[in-house]
Order: structure tokens, then C-alpha cells, then sequence
């Protein structure tokens, strides 16, 4: 039985890709600084680690005396606008940590194949109206916020230990993944999952606030969808980095009617100022499309499979009180 050790498993799209490995027949580890939120892990085992410690990573990758065959280092300080353009020093710091570390860690003790999670955060801002950009075009570099530096460096380290010890990597850009389990309140949470909850609090013809004009071109990917691109990409021969994300590119405003539509009701937007990030992104998907990858949702039926849950959260939450 193949061994593989999810870093990040604590977290929204670890939890996902624990639950994908074992029905592949993984024996899997879990590692995390914390217990996942909100579902029981299925990973066969689950070590509490903090990753920013070399001595802990070391320990993640090793599985009864032997390298893991595979390692997924989905581990970072992370949230959505809110956070990245807050937090910048606490991203550069910590990711960086866990990553300068888990990648040694894997290289020195032999494991078979690395898989690092980065963002299509690592490429510059553009209009929407520009032609698709393709994993060659990250360089020359000009990440529009510092986690996308971050990511960037992390990329080229993963690579430097591929060359140098013959661990395998695969790397992954990923646009804004969404879904059921993950952060939807706080202020770690993505805008998907924030204007889920926002709708769901409000009532039928209510207003909620948006952050910016409104008219920023994202690109939403249901988990489900994000995960099959990670195994493939993972079991692939493909040395390059990979965007994987819906070729659905929609505005925020989009993103709201689109929530709605799904919650049944009827909400009116109030533009407010807050960090937006860039205009638009244009990921090309040509090279996981050549892996037979296909995006299995369209938003509005990610959407269908996210919001309940989303919902269900807030109910919860307003039965347990003013708190
Ligand atoms: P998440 O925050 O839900 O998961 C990250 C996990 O890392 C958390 O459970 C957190 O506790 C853990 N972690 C943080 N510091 C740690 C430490 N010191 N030691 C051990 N564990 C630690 O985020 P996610 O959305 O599941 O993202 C997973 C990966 O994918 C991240 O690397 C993220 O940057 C990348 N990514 C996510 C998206 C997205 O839309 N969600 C987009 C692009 C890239």
C-alpha cells in the first residue's frame, strides 16, 4: 500500500484531498497545527505539527523508518483578500518556514514525489480583455501581493531540490478553490464562502456589502475538481508548473447574483471599499487539459453543493446564541 503524507490536512482543501487518497487505497497521514474545523479526519493517522520547526518536518515524512512515497505540502498561513493584504508579514514568515523546511525534509530523507500547492497569485495583475496567460508567462515576475512572492520563491526552491536530489515535484497554481468545509467567517475566508454567509444572513431582498466595484474577474473551482487536478498532476510527468482552475471567469457581482439565485432569494449589493486584488487573471488550462483533466462543475452547481453548507453554519451559529 502506497504511504502519503498531507501537510495542511487540518485545512479546507487537505481535508479534501486526505478523503480523494484514501478512496485511491492511500495509507494516509495527516499533518496539521490544528484539528480540521469541521469534519473528522479519514486519514489513517494525524500528527499535530508545527511545520515551521525542521525537527517536525523531518518526523512528518518519515513512515515506520521509511520515506513516504508521496508528500502533498498544502501547509500555509492562508486566507482569503482580507488576510493576504493584512497579514503580509505573518505570510512571508510562516509559509516561507514550512516550506524552506518540508522541502529539505522530503529531499533528505528520500521521498519518492513532492507535490507543492501555489497560487495563480504569483501572476502580475491584468485586464480582463488580455489573452490567456500561460505558466511560462509568471516570469518576468510581478506578483500583485506578497503571498504570491512567497509562493513564487517556494516553486523555485521545490525545483533546486528536484535537480539536486531527484525527488520528483509537481507543482500546482491554484485559482480560488471553494466548497463545502471550508473558512467562512473570521476573516480567513475567501469570497466565496464570505458571500455565501453574507446571503445567508440576510433576508429575502436584503442588502449585503461587496468589497470593491464589483467588476473584478475571478475564477471560482469546486474542490472536488481542484482535487482530481492534484492527482493527476501528482501521477503525471509533467516537470512544469500547472494552473489548475474553471475556465468560468466571472465578476464579483456575478458571484453574488450567482449565490443568490441558489439561496432563493433576492439580494441587493452595496459597494464598499476593501482589498479587491487584481482586475483579472487569465489562466490558461491547456496543460492540465492535456493530463484529461475537465472541470466536472460549473459555479452554479459548485454553488448548489457550497451554499447549504454554508447556510447550515449560520444557523448553527445564530442557535447557539449572541456568541
Ligand atoms: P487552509 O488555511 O484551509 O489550509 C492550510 C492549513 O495549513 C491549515 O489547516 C493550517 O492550520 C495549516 N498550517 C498553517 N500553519 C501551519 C504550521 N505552522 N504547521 C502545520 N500546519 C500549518 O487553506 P486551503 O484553502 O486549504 O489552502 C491549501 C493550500 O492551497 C495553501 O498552500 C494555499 O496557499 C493554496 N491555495 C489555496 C487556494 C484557495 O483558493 N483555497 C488558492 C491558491 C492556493
Amino acid at each position: 500500500m502506497k504511504k502519503a503524507v498531507v501537510c495542511g490536512a487540518g485545512g479546507f482543501i487537505g481535508g479534501h484531498l486526505v478523503a480523494r487518497l484514501k478512496r485511491e487505497g492511500f495509507w494516509v497521514r495527516g499533518v496539521d497545527i490544528k484539528a480540521h474545523e469541521f469534519r473528522k479526519s479519514e486519514a489513517d493517522e494525524f500528527k499535530l505539527l508545527d511545520l515551521r520547526e525542521p525537527g517536525n518536518c523531518a518526523a512528518a515524512v518519515m513512515v515506520d523508518g521509511k520515506p513516504a512515497d508521496e508528500v502533498y505540502q498544502l501547509a500555509a498561513d492562508m486566507g482569503g483578500m482580507g488576510f493576504i493584504h493584512t497579514a503580509e508579514c505573518e505570510i512571508m514568515h510562516n509559509s516561507m518556514l514550512i516550506n524552506v523546511h518540508m522541502c529539505r525534509a522530503a529531499a533528505q530523507a528520500g521521498v519518492g514525489r513532492y507535490f507543492f500547492s501555489s497560487s495563480a497569485c504569483v501572476y502580475r495583475d491584468m485586464r480582463s480583455d488580455e489573452p490567456d496567460i500561460t505558466e511560462d508567462d509568471a516570469y518576468p515576475a510581478m506578483p500583485d501581493n506578497e503571498y504570491g512572492w512567497e509562493k513564487l520563491y517556494a516553486e523555485r526552491m521545490a525545483k533546486a531540490y528536484q535537480r539536486h536530489s531527484g525527488m520528483v515535484v509537481r507543482i500546482a497554481r491554484f485559482q480560488n478553490c471553494y466548497g463545502p468545509f471550508g473558512t467562512w467567517q473570521g476573516g480567513r475566508e475567501k469570497a466565496p464562502a464570505a458571500i455565501s454567509r453574507k446571503v445567508a444572513e440576510a433576508a429575502d431582498g436584503g442588502v449585503i456589502d461587496v468589497w470593491g466595484d464589483g467588476t473584478a474577474m475571478r475564477v471560482y473551482t469546486y474542490v472536488d475538481d481542484l482535487i482530481d487536478g492534484i492527482y493527476r498532476l501528482m501521477h503525471s510527468d509533467m516537470e512544469c508548473p500547472v494552473n489548475i482552475g474553471s475556465d468560468e471567469r466571472v465578476s464579483v457581482d456575478d458571484l453574488v447574483a450567482a449565490v443568490a439565485a441558489v439561496a432563493g432569494k433576492r439580494i441587493k449589493i452595496k459597494h464598499v471599499e476593501g482589498p479587491v486584488g487584481v482586475a483579472a487573471r487569465n489562466h490558461s488550462s491547456a496543460r492540465i487539459r492535456s493530463l484529461g483533466w475537465v472541470c466536472q462543475h460549473s459555479l452554479r452547481e459548485g454553488l448548489a453543493k457550497t451554499y447549504p453548507w454554508v447556510a447550515e453554519q449560520v444557523r448553527r451559529k445564530r442557535g447557539k446564541g449572541p456568541n
